[in-house]
């Protein structure tokens, strides 16, 4: 399967570039090199990759711009690996559409398990059939039907937690920022906030979670939002 996938590399730094191309080809993947932001924006056209790693800080642009651009013509997952490490700058990459955010200096390990979390992505994408029914571990949703079981036993959700559960899942493995989940569910403009929706997380977590304390599905990403186990 890895065959197929080709990924864009998007790195100014000539080190970090040979390693992960290396890295990569030796997993079975195609890549793809670009050293500034106008060139990866080029043969994204060009090439059509079905997976972007992106640095952000650029010899000619920032790497959030190349975000913007790519968003507005498609949805294939971008990660972010960046030697920013604050938070206010992955809260923007992940709202402008990035997948996930990786900060510098990484493992190779590490970066291929987020690489395999966005192929996961891409098999959503191409059969949205799969989703219809989700299992892990002890909970099962039924989106068909909207029916959520913990352990077998149906569990009752709002309207608002089973909207929220239902978004959790679709972008498994993702962080969501709040604004990204405000958005989502209460729309623009609308009065969510982060505290009330920390408190519809809250009252979602008892529900599905044997341990609220110590969760197995939604996992808090501190200051920034929220990810959904993806296995
Ligand atoms: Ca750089």
């Amino acid at each position: 399967m890895e065959d197929n996938i080709t990924i864009l590399i998007v790195e100014d730094d000539k080190y970090i570039m040979s390693f992960t191309t290396i890295y990569l080809k030796d997993e079975g993947y195609k890549t793809i090199s670009a050293v500034t932001g106008k060139e990866a924006i080029s043969l994204f056209y060009a090439n059509n990759p079905d997976i972007i790693l992106l640095d952000l800080g650029l010899p000619d642009m920032d790497g959030m711009e190349v975000i913007r651009q790519i968003r507005e013509k498609c949805n294939a997952p971008i990660i972010v690996v960046s030697a920013r490490e604050e938070e206010s700058e992955k809260i923007k990459a992940l709202d402008l559409g990035a997948d996930d955010y990786m900060t510098k200096p990484f493992h190779m390990g590490e970066l291929l398990a987020r690489i395999r979390v966005a192929q996961r992505k891409l098999n959503n994408i191409a059969n949205p059939a799969n989703s219809e029914i989700y299992t892990c571990d002890y909970l099962a949703v039924d989106h068909t039907k909207g029916l959520v079981f913990v352990d077998d036993e149906e569990v009752h959700l709002t309207p608002m937690e089973y909207k929220l559960l239902r978004l959790l899942i679709i972008n498994r493995g993702k962080v969501l920022t709040h604004n990204y989940i405000l958005n989502q569910i209460w729309g623009y403009g609308e009065t969510g906030d982060a505290k009330s929706l920390r408190v519809f997380m809250a009252s979602l977590r008892r529900k599905i979670e044997r341990d609220t304390a110590n969760p197995r599905f939604i996992l808090t990403q501190v200051g920034i939002g929220y990810r959904f186990v993806d296995r």
